[in-house]
């Protein structure tokens, strides 16, 4: 029977930042259970090309930087900061916990451990049952991440198809014919990158995509002072799009226009926006590829054809499918994070999850009100639509404007690693260009949250 402060049911990387915010801010207990039998969450179970698709440098822990914080110099990322890879991210949670939170004594790890609701944690090798109560329990489930590996496609694959999950493409022992990557999201942008780098012809690669995604430019979300112009004013110029946007059209093609957004194909109009990120140069890579298959999802595929919502198209028994249609990050409603002695994480910037959870631990560890804390804590949910790009960065932008005005918090985020803002420190002057976008950007802060408001309260009516 073991009694913490704290039990947190996760230990991907949200479970992990918050603990670490508690183990840095104050004296608590923590106990931490996870199913798997390694800290990392879905990390452990990802392809072995997977990468972070945002810079290492504000990626992980508080307490603990992930990787050298260098420019890689080769490769699609030529130029920017590194990416660590899949192993990195796993051999680092690993680390955290093995080398600074159990050294501490303050904290129990249950791996290979199922929670449910209740307090019993079960253990999936032995059987063996604990008791461990917390004083709080934290939910670091919430985020529901399904990547490829975790589940069969939702679509009727015939016994005679090659079809896998992504995987598999570092063990194939027979080269195919040809190769169907099918799924618009981070993962299928992965596999044909993977593909085109490992030489294969793009003739021979068909990318079905059921809808074009709005990407974002991974030059434009760069720690670091010589990135301050393009991150930090390509901010200010995502602010301006938003407080002047006569309409949604209008607002995509001011953010298109000033490189904030791109797009797959010109011709296309994207109509989801997941906050996949590529740099230019694998943008250039991707529109290698022609065959781009628009007949919105697959239903099934058998040894010659695969049928989708719209059409169908040829297929052979020595083509690849690989699957990459996983939800990734599913949209899930936002509910309160703080509610008495329970705690749900979630991201409270968008699609900064390990900021989001730090975050929420500091404000844990230095404010006794609920309702405050929820204030500080106002969940951001996943974006799916296009529209929903409105709704994530006015929710960011509310949820800044608040952290700004508390001059406490203001300070921790100054200090904190994981916010990308905090590496600007000691930049120098901006440019006289950035300088003119940047003197608006107060007052087109508070204008793009009217104008948000107003543009999605017209696409809320219709
Ligand atoms: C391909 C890919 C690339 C990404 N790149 C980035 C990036 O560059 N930057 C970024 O900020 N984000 C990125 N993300 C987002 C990423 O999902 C988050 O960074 C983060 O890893 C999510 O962590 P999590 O703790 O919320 O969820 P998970 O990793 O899913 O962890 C949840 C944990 O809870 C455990 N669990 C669930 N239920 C139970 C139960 N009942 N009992 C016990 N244990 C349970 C699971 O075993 C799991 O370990 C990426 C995501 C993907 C899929």
């Amino acid at each position: 029977m073991i009694e913490a402060d704290y039990l947190i049911v996760g230990a991907g990387a949200m479970g992990m930042a918050f603990a670490d915010a508690l183990l840095t801010e104050t004296d608590a207990t923590i106990a931490i259970v996870d199913r798997y039998g390694s800290p990392g969450g879905h990390w452990t179970r990802a392809y072995p090309h997977v990468r972070l698709h945002q810079p290492s440098a504000f990626y992980g822990v508080n307490s603990k930087p992930l990787g050298r914080n260098t420019k890689d110099t080769r490769g699609g990322n030529a130029g920017l900061f590194e990416l660590a890879s899949g192993s990195e991210v796993v051999a680092y949670f690993d680390q955290v916990m093995n080398q600074q939170f159990l050294p501490t004594g303050r904290v129990h790890y249950f791996p290979m451990c199922e929670y449910a609701e209740g307090g019993a944690i079960v253990s999936l090798a032995s059987g063996e049952r604990h008791e461990v109560t917390g004083k709080k329990i934290v939910d670091a489930t919430y985020s529901q991440v399904t990547v490829p590996s975790m589940r069969p496609p939702a679509y009727d694959v015939a016994d005679d198809v090659r079809c896998v999950p992504p995987n598999a493409l570092n063990t194939i022992d027979e080269t195919p014919s040809g190769y169907v990557v099918i799924g618009a999201g981070k993962t299928g942008i992965d596999a044909c990158l993977w593909l085109l780098d490992a030489g294969v012809d793009p003739k021979d690669i068909a990318w079905i995509l059921p809808r074009d995604p709005w990407i974002l430019d991974r030059a434009k979300i760069q720690p670091g002072p010589d990135f301050f112009d393009s991150t930090v004013g390509g901010f200010a110029l995502q602010m301006e799009a938003s407080a002047l946007a006569t309409s949604i059209d209008d607002l995509f093609e001011r953010l298109e226009a000033t490189g904030q957004l791109l797009r797959l194909d010109d011709t296309v109009r994207p109509t989801t926006y997941r906050c996949s990120t590529v740099s230019i140069a694998e943008l250039e890579e991707l529109r290698r590829i022609d065959n781009v298959v628009r007949l919105g999802r697959v239903r099934s595929i058998s040894a010659d054809e695969i049928v989708l919502e719209n059409g169908s198209i040829p297929t052979g028994p020595e083509v690849l499918h690989i699957d990459c249609t996983a939800d990734g990050l599913a949209r899930r409603p936002a509910v309160p994070v703080f509610e008495g002695d329970r705690i749900t994480l979630q991201n409270i910037r968008v699609c900064q999850p390990t900021f989001s959870a730090g975050l929420t631990g500091h404000v844990e560890a230095s404010y006794t009100d609920d309702t405050q804390k929820n204030e500080l804590c106002t969940p951001v949910p996943y974006p799916n639509s296009d529209v929903d790009w409105l709704r994530i960065t006015l929710g960011n932008a509310v949820n800044t404007a608040r952290w700004r005005s508390d001059p406490e918090l203001s300070a921790w985020l100054a200090g904190s690693r994981l916010d990308v803002n905090s590496s600007f420190a000691g930049r120098g002057e901006p440019s006289p260009a950035l300088l003119q976008i940047l003197g608006k950007l107060g007052e087109n802060a508070a204008g793009a949250i009217t104008n948000l408001q107003k543009l999605l309260a017209e696409v809320d009516a219709e």
